[in-house]
C-alpha cells in the first residue's frame, strides 16, 4: 500500500492522481484542480514520497511544470506565473 498523499502544496486540493506514463519507474503525482504535476521520473513509492516531502527542488520543478502546463493550455500570463512563484517564496 502506498503512502497517502498530502494535499496539493499550491491549491490545497486533495483531488490528486498518482499515475505513470508507460514504464514502472515514471510515476508522477498531479493535482486535478490546479494541474500542477511532478516530473514523471519516479517509482510509485518515490513519487508519493517526494510529493509529500515538499522539497524545494520538488516544489520548484512542479511549479515550473504547472506554469508551462497552464501556458500551453491558455492559462495564466507570465505575470500570474511570477506571482505564483513569489507566493511560493521561490523568487
Ligand atoms: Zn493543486
Amino acid at each position: 500500500m502506498s503512502e497517502a498523499l498530502k494535499s496539493c502544496p499550491f491549491c490545497g486540493s486533495e483531488d490528486l492522481e498518482l499515475d505513470n506514463l508507460v514504464d514502472a519507474d515514471d510515476f508522477y503525482v498531479s493535482c486535478r484542480k490546479c494541474q500542477v504535476q511532478q516530473i514523471a521520473n519516479y517509482t510509485k513509492e518515490e513519487a508519493a514520497r517526494r510529493w509529500n516531502a515538499r522539497s524545494l527542488e520538488t516544489e520548484m520543478g512542479m511549479m515550473l511544470l504547472s506554469i508551462f502546463s497552464h501556458v500551453s493550455h491558455g492559462g495564466p500570463t507570465r505575470e500570474e506565473g511570477e506571482a505564483l512563484l513569489k507566493k511560493a517564496g521561490l523568487i
